[in-house]
C-alpha cells in the first residue's frame, strides 16, 4: 500500500488516509479498516440523507461506541441538493454525536456557510476535538477564527483554489484526493508547493505534521 497522505477520500488506503463513509451502506468497510489499524469516519454526507432512515442515527452512535478510534464523516451541507431542513437536522444530530463522544469530524459544505457558521456558533462551547473542512469554499479571513475556535483543519483537493490555498495556516493545511479508489496525491502536494512557494519535500513534512496532529486530536 502506498504512503500518500490524503486527508479525505473514500477508500480504503495507506496509515496517512482518511477513509470516509458517505451512507450507511458503507459504514462495515470503514470500521473494518479502523480495527485494521488504519483511520476512518462514518456518517452520512448530505447528498445521502434519504439513507438517514429508522435507526440509522442510533446505529451511528453504536458503533462509535464499539469503536473509539472512528471519527465522523462525512457529515455537512449542500446547498445545490435537496431538502436543506432536513440536511440541517442530520447534520446538527452527527455533530452532536462527534460532540459528546469526543470524535472529530469531516465536513463538506457547499453554498452553506452561513448556516453551517451559524451551527456551529450555536454549539457553544461544546465542540468535537476537530473539524477538518474538506474542499475548503468558506472565506479566507475566516480560516485563522476557525482555527482558533474549532481546531480546523483546510484540506484541498488540487491547485486551482490559488488564493485559499496560498492564505490558509500553515499549520491547518492538508491535502486529499476525494476519490473513491487508491490516488496518488504526489501532483497535488507538488502544485501546492508551488502556490506557496516552498518545496516538494516540505510541504509533505508540513501536510505530515498537520495529519498526525489532527488525528492525534481526535
Ligand atoms: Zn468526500
Amino acid at each position: 500500500m502506498n504512503d500518500y497522505i490524503d486527508a479525505h477520500c473514500h477508500y480504503c488506503g495507506g496509515k496517512n488516509t482518511i477513509y470516509n463513509a458517505t451512507r450507511p451502506d458503507d459504514w462495515d468497510a470503514v470500521v473494518a479498516h479502523v480495527r485494521d489499524g488504519g483511520h476512518g469516519a462514518i456518517g452520512i454526507h448530505p447528498w445521502y440523507i434519504g439513507d438517514a432512515h429508522n435507526n440509522a442515527i442510533d446505529k451511528l452512535r453504536q458503533i462509535l461506541a464499539e469503536n473509539p478510534k472512528l471519527t465522523v464523516g462525512e457529515i455537512g451541507l449542500d446547498k445545490y441538493r435537496p431538502d436543506m431542513d432536513r440536511q440541517i437536522e442530520i447534520f446538527c444530530q452527527q455533530l452532536d454525536i462527534a460532540t459528546q463522544m469526543g470524535r472529530g469530524v469531516h465536513v463538506h459544505c457547499v453554498g452553506a456557510w452561513d448556516k453551517m457558521l451559524n451551527i456551529m456558533k450555536s454549539c457553544g462551547q461544546k465542540l468535537p476535538p476537530f473539524i477538518l473542512f474538506h474542499r475548503y469554499s468558506g472565506n479566507v479571513a475566516d480560516m485563522p477564527r476557525l482555527a482558533e475556535k474549532y481546531n480546523a483543519f483546510f484540506s484541498y483537493h488540487n491547485a486551482q483554489d490559488i488564493v485559499r490555498i496560498a492564505q490558509t495556516p500553515t499549520n491547518r493545511i492538508l491535502v486529499e484526493s476525494d476519490m473513491d479508489i487508491p490516488t496518488d496525491t504526489t501532483q497535488i502536494v507538488k502544485d501546492i508547493a508551488a502556490i506557496r512557494h516552498t518545496t516538494y519535500a516540505e510541504m509533505l513534512n508540513i501536510f505530515h505534521k498537520n495529519f498526525i496532529r489532527m488525528i492525534q486530536n481526535g
